[in-house]
């Protein structure tokens, strides 16, 4: 039982009274015998979904790795300088240091997780099949969904054949990569892109970094192409961070017609880049979620794999202050990203499974603002860590 604890909007305080592995009861009351933790007047929150996380890269575990400065190097220089890192200066496995990875996010309350995985011609399927492994490892504490992902491009000598090599393995969504500036075929990728996905029953995520009309451009085909294979629900377009680039007014249209699509988007609210307007999409429909992106690995040193702190990051970076705004960007690592990855949504409802995150602040609003520690994490129903929790005892 999870005692004296408010509800995300703010109702209580209730107990929550847990039993193989969901929410048998939320009110008041206790029960004989139980297991208590005794929240003190914070709130509980439904499990986090990250949407965007790249497991493969992470250097967690690792002593500090210092990145080279890549000021204007193209993306094929990164690329190789990023797949140079892994390769010289890791002492770990891609496989130790992925698991690593989820299960600091496990522990601040990421339940279910989007991976890109690089498939690339000197990575060849290393990473997939070592990520493979994790999410079969891991798979009674995180629901890892594996992205095959051409990080170099998708038309590249032996990448088409890796790509359905990994679908074949066991990746359920297809990845692609800026069409224009990196495979500089927009129709080509594209076209390759949705076949594979008709074939493998599979979703689609494309790393879209192109800015201005170009970013804006591709965007429009990509609905184009969602619209004539009836692939609305299916689609993610992750940055598009040309809908932040052109001024609200020149990026309207394009918003409208991604709504009505139903092309959802993943932001990560990068910090030196133009982001999505929250305000903008919310208002038009679009589906709009948060994902951490790169966590301290060979593209940036900074993150923690923390979905809440990325919510907040991405209200911030939109100047939200209202408690519904709040609220709302709270919603994106919680049913929002579980809508766009396909899963079951998460809520606090009686019968639900027992996958909870409980914080100090008395509502959902506040717990964002505030992105604090982790009072308990719960995960169908099972302990991960909770504070006062002392392995099963009674702590009233
Ligand atoms: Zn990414």
């Amino acid at each position: 039982v999870l005692t004296q604890v408010y509800l995300p909007d703010g109702t209580g305080p209730v107990d929550l009274v847990l039993r193989q592995g969901r929410i048998e009861r939320i009110g008041n009351g206790l029960v004989p015998d139980a297991q208590i933790i005794n929240c003190a007047g914070g709130t509980v929150l439904p499990g986090f979904v990250d949407a965007h996380m790249h497991l493969d890269k992470t250097l967690i575990g690792e002593q500090w790795i210092p990145l080279p400065n890549l000021g204007g190097a193209s993306v094929p220089m990164r690329v190789a300088e990023a797949e140079a890192i892994l390769e010289n200066l890791t002492t770990l496995s891609v496989a130790e240091r992925a698991e690593l990875l989820a299960q600091q996010a496990l522990a601040l309350g990421t339940m279910a997780l989007r991976s890109h995985v690089d498939v690339t011609p000197a990575m060849g399927l290393r990473s997939v099949e070592a990520l493979l492994g994790v999410r079969e490892r891991l798979a009674s504490q995180v629901d890892i969904q594996l992205v095959a992902f051409p990080q170099a491009g998708f038309n590249q000598p032996g990448v088409p054949d890796l790509l359905e090599e990994a679908m074949r393995l066991g990746c359920s969504v297809i990845g692609g990569i800026d069409p224009a500036t990196v495979d500089g075929d927009i129709e080509q990728q594209l076209r390759a892109l949705f076949q594979l996905a008709v074939r493998f029953d599979a979703a689609i995520d494309v790393h879209l970094h192109d800015l201005g009309w170009l970013g804006a451009f591709e965007l429009d085909r990509i609905c184009a192409w969602t619209d004539a294979e009836g692939f609305a629900g299916r689609v993610v377009v992750s940055h598009a961070f040309t809908l932040g680039d052109l001024s609200e007014n020149d990026s309207q249209t394009l918003v409208e017609r991604v709504a009505r699509t139903g092309v959802a988007i993943v932001t990560c609210a990068t910090g030196h880049r133009p982001l999505p307007r929250a305000r903008q999409l919310w208002k038009a429909g679009v589906l709009l979620g948060v994902g951490s992106d790169n966590v301290h690995d060979t593209w940036s040193p900074y993150g923690r794999g923390d979905a809440l702190e990325m919510a907040f990051l991405f209200a911030y970076r939109n100047g939200l202050r209202t408690d519904p705004e709040l609220y709302r960007a709270l919603e994106t690592v919680t049913t929002t990203n579980a809508r766009i990855l396909g899963r079951p949504v998460g809520d606090l409802a009686v019968g639900a499974p027992a996958d909870l995150v409980v914080v100090d602040p008395p509502n959902g609003a506040a717990a964002l603002a505030a992105h604090g520690p982790r009072r308990a994490v719960i995960r169908r129903g099972q302990v991960i860590h909770a504070d006062g929790w002392t392995g099963g005892q009674l702590t009233p």
